[in-house]
């Protein structure tokens, strides 16, 4: 009931308890800075220099312009169209991405969108996806953490790109697996093998789909994801990330 008043009265309860000071070095914010002092944001690892266009891992080229990295040109992803990642997974993103995820401080999810859609709109693809696709949790996963953290992305994701979000029911995760994170990865593959099932097809059918991650590792559960929408005759598979 009280907190039902002060949403009422303050505007959303994510407002009032987001704190006015930076979440990352405590620091007051000014009135234009948001959840991010300045000099936070000038450390964030964020990916402004060239970089390959298939996996967004960034690269040193002599006249500075994007071109496909080693690893793309030798073997490149035949599940995962193009990768558009905001940042390295590093130093205070990683810290940053830590509070989002394990920490509860869900409200970075907006900012985190906003410097995904940032490097779309450098890359002028803003049109080339028809759905967004959160990388599904198990429920069991989703009730422990509180709230999908792809899901969180993508709806602050759509309204900055026009672009729907698949329903939950449509892709979901019909396998408990073990957290990719405490795997090597050679196992990763089969641990996540059969973990995803498309159950409405006509939402994923000839769609450009945009899967939505927060970040990229071995790209074991991207790549599954990928094969499973695939398969159900999506057009095509790219990945959209906080961090790589
Ligand atoms: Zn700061
Ligand atoms: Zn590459």
């Amino acid at each position: 009931m009280i907190q039902k008043f002060f949403t009422l009265a303050f505007g959303s309860a994510v407002d009032l308890f987001y704190p006015p000071q930076c979440v990352l070095c405590n620091k007051a914010l000014t009135g234009k800075e948001k959840y991010i002092c300045n000099d936070c944001f000038d450390s964030l690892p964020l990916i402004s220099g060239p970089h390959c266009p298939k996996c967004s891992r960034p690269i040193r080229t002599r006249n500075g312009e994007n071109q496909l990295c080693g690893i793309c040109r030798i073997q490149p992803d035949k599940n995962i169209k193009i990768t558009v990642a905001a940042a390295e997974y590093q130093g205070l993103m990683k810290r940053l991405i830590h509070l989002y995820k394990y920490e509860r401080q869900q409200f970075l999810s907006k900012f985190f969108a906003h410097i995904i859609v940032e490097q779309i709109k450098k890359k002028n693809i803003e049109s080339s996806f028809d759905l967004l696709v959160p990388i599904p949790l198990h429920w069991t996963r989703k009730r422990w953490r509180g709230f999908n953290q792809a899901r969180e992305l993508c709806r602050n994701i759509s309204p900055l790109i026009n672009v729907p979000i698949v329903p939950e029911s449509a892709f979901c995760r019909v396998r408990r697996t073990t957290p990719q994170v405490q795997l090597n990865a050679a196992s990763r593959t089969a641990n996540i093998r059969g973990a995803f099932a498309v159950r409405k097809n006509k939402y994923i059918k000839d769609k450009n789909i945009a899967l939505v991650d927060d970040v990229y590792t071995t790209g074991a559960t991207s790549g599954e994801c990928s094969r499973m929408l695939l398969g159900s005759g999506a057009k095509s598979v790219s990945l959209l990330i906080i961090a790589r």
